[in-house]
């Protein structure tokens, strides 16, 4: 089990206060898909943006462990699970790949901005036609000129798309297909060329706005390349661990709220003269949410531990992944079977948590893609 030093649990209970108040209106803001934008500058100022990057760009210089025990404080406090979401999208996204991989010029010019909530930012992936299979991306970046790339191609499914400032878009700077041959550009809101479809609706995370982007005849600076030309999968490789350790520390954390909020509701509510976690079908569901909870938890922090010693962890991340999304599912649903009709009233919040659990098998790579590269690594396919 994860033990804490006294500085790091400190650091994670000086932010449940601002935590719990930017999700004080969550189930307005779901029901209205509005996203708590306002508060990006409020957030950076906490230093929760900055956390792992380097105090030279005005970030905290935490280890991953830190930023995720912090980022778990964050699902267990905040009850908006889109705005957690949103904010692991402006870590990871921008600011994981341009302080590992970005030039000195570029991390000076943009890692300050990210950190301090001034920009809002994403990263375009997927395409109409590569979803899974993101090596089949067609958006291309052609050299124009020595110092400038041009931009064509369309995103689908951008968190923070609609309302980014700063979007990382991996294109093709070379013929055919496949992993080789992908680049990744910072593109700034007001580049001609770049536009940025309305928020789509959706099942859950609501409040994190999601949409599509478009790159026509766009020109960008050569200066704003993130790594080197024709590495851009390799640089996904390592954001994608970021992303899937970073975002799913936060559903640890609303997971261990839950697994509270269904104890206490299962000894006081009363059905058949006694309380209803006197049931053993009630108690199973209830000793499932903690296996599950702690099974992800231990996993994650060894990983994450594991990872940032430099060893390879592909296959655990992969699994840590499945684990982790499959988990927070069947613990929101055994909320909702628990807390019974009032779990599937909306003014509860228990039915939300299940529709924001839901799109974590799918985002940062499917369960199916996820068992496929184990698959692999155990030779069967
Ligand atoms: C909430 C949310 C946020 C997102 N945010 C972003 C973002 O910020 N940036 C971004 O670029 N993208 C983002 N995405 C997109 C996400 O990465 C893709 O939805 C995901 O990769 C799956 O692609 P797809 O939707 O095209 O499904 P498809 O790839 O078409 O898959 C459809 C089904 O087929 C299965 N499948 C596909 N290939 C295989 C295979 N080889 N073996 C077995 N099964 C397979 C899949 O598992 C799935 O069940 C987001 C998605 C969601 C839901």
């Amino acid at each position: 089990m994860q033990q804490w030093t006294d500085k790091q649990q400190e650091l994670r209970d000086g932010y449940t206060e601002v935590f719990q108040a930017w999700g004080a209106d969550h189930l307005r803001r779901d029901r209205e898909a509005e996203f708590a934008g306002e508060l990006w500058p409020e957030i950076g100022a906490t230093g929760l943006f900055g956390l792992p990057f380097g105090t030279e760009y005005g970030g905290g210089g935490h280890d991953l462990p830190t930023t995720m025990h912090v980022l778990e404080g964050l699902g267990r406090h905040c009850r908006d699970g889109g705005l957690g979401f949103s904010i692991s999208t402006q870590l990871v996204s921008t600011g994981v790949p341009v302080h590992r991989f970005g030039s000195e010029e570029l991390k000076h010019r943009l890692l300050p901005r990210v950190i301090d909530g001034s920009v809002i930012c994403a990263h375009a992936i997927t395409e109409p036609h590569g979803g899974s299979d993101a090596a089949a991306m067609q958006t291309t970046a052609e050299r124009a000129d020595d110092d400038h790339y041009v931009l064509n191609g369309r995103k689908f499914f951008i968190t923070n798309g609609p309302v980014a400032d700063v979007v990382l878009v991996y294109a093709r700077t070379s013929p055919g297909t496949g992993p080789l041959g992908i680049s990744v550009f910072a593109v700034e809101k007001g580049t001609p060329g770049f536009e940025a479809g309305p928020p789509v609706d959706k099942m859950g995370l609501r409040t994190s706005p999601l949409g599509n982007l478009t790159f026509t005849d766009c020109v960008v600076p050569a200066a704003n390349m993130v790594g080197r030309r024709g590495k851009g999968f390799l640089l996904l490789d390592y954001v994608m661990k970021w992303e899937v350790l970073l975002s799913f520390a936060i559903s640890l954390g609303a997971m261990e709220h839950r697994l509270e909020q269904s104890v206490e509701y299962a000894k006081t509510r009363k059905q058949f003269g006694a309380p209803i976690a006197s049931c053993q079908l009630i108690a199973e569901k209830i000793v499932q949410m903690k296996m599950d909870l702690e099974t992800t938890r231990n996993w994650f922090y060894d990983t994450a531990k594991r990872f940032e010693a430099g060893e390879d962890v592909m296959v655990d991340v992969a699994m840590a992944k499945v684990l982790a999304s499959e988990a927070n599912v069947r613990s929101a649903t055994n909320a909702v079977q628990i807390f019974g009709g009032r779990g599937y009233l909306s003014e509860f919040g228990i039915e939300k948590e299940l529709r924001d659990a839901t799109g974590g098998t799918i985002y940062s790579g499917t369960s199916e893609v996820q068992r496929d590269k184990v698959a692999r690594m155990l030779g069967v396919r």
